[in-house]
């Protein structure tokens, strides 16, 4: 381990923020298809275990990557404030959809 903690895996995503603001959600998934991973351009193999980055937007609607697990812990991670750990319960896809709507909802300047 790095010792950074900056990996989701099974029972545990990860939540932070960037700098606009906006929720960024890093969840461990399991690839179905193959993916181009944002930190090194590189693919991500059919069945991999790489991290999924959902982000809610500040303003709502969302929006995710596929990243490598270890793209994602040493380039995006430290890029996010407020990093921390959620139950991987939270961080359903349909929950994170609802978390975007209602964001929409209570816009505010
Ligand atoms: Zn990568």
């Amino acid at each position: 381990m790095a010792g950074s903690g900056a990996a989701p895996d099974k029972r545990w995503s990860l939540r932070g923020l960037t700098d606009e603001g906006d929720e960024a959600w890093l969840i461990r998934g399991i690839s179905r298809k193959l993916y181009r991973c944002p930190g090194c351009h590189g693919e991500i193999e059919i069945g991999a275990d790489h991290t999924i980055v959902q982000y809610v937007h500040r303003l709502g609607g969302t929006e995710h990557h596929h990243w490598h697990r270890r793209c994602a812990e040493e380039l995006l991670a430290p890029e996010l404030r407020q990093l921390r750990r959620v139950p991987a319960s939270e961080s359903s896809q349909g929950k994170l959809e609802a978390r975007g709507k209602s964001r929409a909802g209570r816009r505010r300047r």
